[in-house]
C-alpha cells in the first residue's frame, strides 16, 4: 500500500508564484506594500467582476477584525453570528468588546438560518438592543441563502459581513461569493482554496472605505510627516512577497475550483450505493459551490457501527486524512456564555458529518485509495 499521506486540504502551486516572489526579491521589494500588494488586489477585484474594492491584509481574521472596526461596531454593542463556522468567524467580535449572539444553521447548506436570524434581531431588539451586525458565512463553500438573509438585513438595516474565507470562487445567482456584504473577506491560509501562505483581503464598496481599511491596517498614521496618530491602528498589511504566491494564485484558481468540484462528484458516484450517507451539494440551481471541501453526513441510525467518528479513523488507518465538521460556537467552552437562537441543526450535522480529501492536487491514485478505503468501510 501506498503510505504517503492524503491531506484533507494542501497547497497546491500553480508555477509562477516564485516568478513573482522573484521579481520581488529583484526589486528589493520585502515590505507589507509594493507591486504584488497592489498586483494581487486588482487580481482579485478583475476576478469578482462587480463594482468592489479590495484590501490585501495578513489574514480572513485581520479582515474581520477590520470589517467591524468599519462597520462602526464598539464595546457593548451586540453581534449576529453563524454558530456553525471556524471560530476566526466570531473572535474578531471579542476583539473589538462586542457580544457575539450565535444563530442556528438551516439544512440545506447548513449556514445561517433566515427563519432563527429574524427570530434573534426582533428579541434583541425587544431587550432595548439592535444588534450592530450579520456575520454569515458561506461554509465549504456553499453559499448561503443570500436572498432571504440578505432581505432580513435590509429590512431592519442591519449591515451584513460577508464570511467569505472559505468560498473564493463560489457564485449565487451569476455573482461572486464576496461581493454581496457592506464589507466581506476572504482567507488565503494555507488550506484554503488558494494560498498566500497565511494572508486574507477586505473587500468592500467604495474607494474610501478601502482607504480607511487601509488606514486601519498600517497603524493609523495621521498625513504629517512625523509619526502622530490620532486613531488607534494595528498592523494588518499583507506582505509583498506573500502577495506574489497570490497573484500566481490567481492564475489557476478557477481551474482548481473545477478540480475540486471534481472530487465532489467523485464522492457522489461514490456513495450512491450507501443510503445513509448524504453527500452535501448544491441545493438549487442558484447556487454554484467551488466544493473547498466535501461534506458527508452518515445517518447511523440503523447501525452505529457507522458512524462519522468510525469513518474518520478508518480512514486514517490508511493513512488518509478527513476532518469533522466544525464545531458549532454556541457548544464551544470559550463562548459558553453567549445567547444562541436556534434548535439541532448545526448541532446534528456536527455530530453526523465529515469532511473528505477535497485538495485540488488529488490525484487518481489518491482517489483509489480512498474509494477502496471507504468500500472497506461501508463492505461494498
Ligand atoms: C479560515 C477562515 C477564517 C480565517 O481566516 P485566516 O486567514 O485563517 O485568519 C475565517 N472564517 C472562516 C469561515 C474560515 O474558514
Amino acid at each position: 500500500m501506498n503510505k504517503d499521506k492524503i491531506w484533507l486540504s494542501s497547497p497546491h502551486m500553480g508555477g509562477s508564484e516564485q516568478q513573482y516572489i522573484y521579481r520581488a526579491f529583484k526589486e528589493n521589494w520585502i515590505a507589507p506594500l509594493g507591486p504584488n500588494v497592489t498586483g494581487f488586489e486588482q487580481d482579485i477585484k478583475d476576478y469578482l467582476k462587480e463594482d468592489v474594492f479590495i484590501a490585501a491584509v495578513s489574514s480572513g481574521t485581520a479582515a474581520l477584525h477590520l470589517a467591524l472596526l468599519m462597520a462602526g461596531v464598539k464595546a457593548g454593542d451586540e453581534v449576529l453570528c453563524q454558530s456553525m463556522t471556524f471560530v476566526a468567524s466570531a473572535n474578531p467580535i471579542n476583539y473589538v468588546g462586542a457580544t457575539p449572539i450565535f444563530i442556528d444553521s438551516e439544512k440545506e447548506t447548513l449556514n445561517i438560518s433566515p427563519q432563527y436570524l429574524k427570530k434573534a434581531v426582533q428579541k434583541r431588539m425587544e431587550k432595548g438592543k439592535k444588534p450592530k451586525a450579520i456575520i454569515a458565512v458561506h461554509l465549504y463553500g456553499m453559499p448561503y441563502k443570500v436572498k432571504e438573509i440578505h432581505a432580513i438585513a435590509r429590512e431592519y438595516d442591519i449591515p451584513i459581513i460577508e464570511d467569505s474565507a472559505e468560498a473564493l470562487g463560489s457564485s449565487y445567482e451569476g455573482q461572486k461569493c464576496g461581493t454581496f456584504g457592506d464589507f466581506a473577506i476572504f482567507s488565503f491560509n494555507g488550506n484554503k482554496i488558494i494560498t498566500t501562505s497565511g494572508g486574507g483581503a477586505l473587500i468592500t464598496k467604495n474607494q474610501k472605505l478601502k482607504e480607511k481599511a487601509i488606514f486601519l491596517a498600517t497603524q493609523a498614521r495621521d498625513d504629517a510627516p512625523y509619526y502622530q496618530h490620532s486613531e488607534i491602528g494595528y498592523n494588518y498589511r499583507m506582505s509583498n512577497v506573500s502577495a506574489g504566491i497570490g497573484r500566481g494564485q490567481m492564475e489557476v484558481l478557477d481551474a482548481h475550483v473545477n478540480l475540486r468540484r471534481k472530487n465532489n462528484k467523485f464522492y457522489r458516484n461514490l456513495f450512491k450505493e450507501v443510503e445513509e450517507v448524504k453527500v452535501f451539494c448544491e441545493p438549487e440551481k442558484q447556487y454554484f459551490c467551488n466544493h473547498w471541501l466535501t461534506v458527508i453526513t452518515i445517518d447511523s441510525n440503523n447501525n452505529m457501527e457507522w458512524t462519522s467518528e468510525r469513518l474518520r479513523e478508518h480512514l486514517l488507518e490508511y493513512n488518509i486524512e478527513s476532518r469533522p465538521l466544525w464545531k458549532p460556537m454556541h457548544l464551544q467552552p470559550v463562548f459558553a456564555s453567549s445567547p444562541f437562537y436556534g434548535s439541532t441543526v448545526a448541532e446534528d450535522a456536527f455530530k453526523s458529518g465529515l469532511c473528505l480529501p477535497s485538495g485540488s492536487n488529488l490525484s487518481d491514485e489518491d482517489k483509489e485509495r480512498i474509494g477502496a478505503a471507504v468500500k472497506s468501510f461501508f463492505n461494498i
